[in-house]
């Protein structure tokens, strides 16, 4: 079996396994508490905060522990809406081709009477610091702008895009929930203000993530109770799951030379492969891309057919994001760069682990390859475009 869709979530590292089962026997005092058991599990809280901190350039009291990026976001950007309606300021610039945990929330805010520009964002699956410039205006409260897509793997220009933010004084929230682990992040010298990422992304637990936010900038609680997090998120610290995507970030921040060089011709070989396939096409830019991302779309076929195909033949790939998989509509980050309808359906994310070998990425060509000429063979849709009373788009 091949495990590609790592951006959906990712194998729990053996370190992080460990710390999670270790703490979870003997670790189990509540952090708040006086006496030594709660004091262990205390220290072991602050630990994973300083390495957390670490792993992305900040101060350990800007990290805030969340229960995963959604959670982070939500906080984020609805943090950012609620200061900027006290200044009088209800406007904010984003994309349309962010995960829905940004999105939803953004239309929840239109809902209350914000305003939202989305940005367009280029066919190459690009948005550009002009685009954010031209955008801000003086109400603008907030810019938020993933770091990484999770679907076609883009990388946006953040640190320029914080630069432009920092010198309008404007808060910038980016989701890198897909870069942190996977390229090298620092809030500082990109200028970042506050920053959601999620353990299983990076081999850590699921329901784990955190929220990074610049000192002096002030959130609001999403949830309201105790006093855990600098009053910032309260409820019980989940302090065995916290250690252990501590424990998995610490070692993909330190791999990520190896990772890059180790999976970069390995994609570029996939990308080359799948490219001979005719009618076929790259879905977002390939140089500006996170090392594990492969997304193509291929004229008449289905994008669920090709999934269960696929995984006939033990290889688990994605048609997009997990959370649309389900739904009949195509993805709203395939449309978000341009791609009609039809096509956008028949698309294809393979997303590597560190543990992808050459035959694999062999194995992977080929029987998409042959995954792909099969369902073309019955596809009325197909039919039409070869006997021309369709035209190819791709
Ligand atoms: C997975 C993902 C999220 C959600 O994170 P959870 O921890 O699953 O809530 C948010 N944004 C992006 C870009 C993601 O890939």
């Amino acid at each position: 079996m091949i495990y590609a869709d790592n951006a959906a979530t990712t194998k729990m590292s053996d370190a992080a396994i460990k710390t999670l089962t270790d703490l979870l026997k003997d670790t189990y005092g509540n952090p708040s508490s006086l006496y030594e058991f709660g004091q262990k599990a205390k220290e072991v809280l602050e630990q994973a905060r300083r390495d957390v901190a670490d792993a992305i350039g900040a101060e350990p009291n800007e990290i805030i522990f969340t229960s995963g990026g959604s959670e982070a976001d939500n906080q984020a950007i609805l943090s950012a809406a609620k200061m900027g309606a006290l200044k009088g300021k209800k406007h904010i610039i984003s994309t349309a081709f962010e995960h829905h945990a940004v999105l939803h929330t953004l239309r929840k805010l239109e809902k209350e009477g914000y305003e939202v520009t989305y940005l367009d964002v280029h066919s190459n699956g690009l948005v550009t610091a002009e685009q954010v410039a031209d955008a801000i205006r003086e109400d603008t409260c907030l810019v938020t702008i993933m770091y990484a897509n999770n679907e076609i793997g883009t990388i946006q220009p953040i640190r320029e895009i914080g630069e432009i933010c920092r010198s309008n004084n404007v808060t910038f929230h980016t989701d890198a929930v897909q870069a942190v682990g996977h390229i090298p992040v620092n809030v500082v010298d990109d200028n970042i203000d506050m920053l959601s990422a999620s353990g299983h992304k990076f081999h850590g637990p699921k329901g784990v993530g955190f929220l990074y936010v610049k000192k002096g900038i002030k959130v609001f609680n999403l949830i309201e109770g105790g006093a855990q997090e600098r009053n910032r998120r309260a409820g019980t610290e989940n302090v065995p799951g916290i250690a252990s995507m501590a424990a998995a970030l610490k070692e993909s921040v330190a791999s990520l030379d190896s990772y890059k060089a180790k999976l970069t011709p390995i994609r570029d070989k996939i990308i080359r492969g799948i490219g001979e396939i005719p009618h076929s096409a790259l879905n977002g830019d390939a140089l500006s891309r996170v090392p594990s991302n492969i997304n193509y779309c291929f004229e008449g076929i289905e994008g669920e057919s090709l999934l269960l195909l696929l995984d006939d033949k033990g290889i688990a790939a994605s048609s997009g994001s997990a959370c649309t998989s389900g739904s009949l509509d195509p993805s709203h980050v395939l449309l978000a760069i341009g791609r009609i309808h039809d096509v956008a359906h028949g698309s294809l994310r393979l997303s590597l682990g560190e543990d992808i070998t050459e035959e694999d990425a062999d194995y992977i060509i080929k029987s998409v390859k042959e995954v792909v000429e099969y369902l073309r063979g019955f596809s009325p849709v197909w039919r039409d475009l070869v006997a021309g009373k369709k035209e190819f788009i791709l």
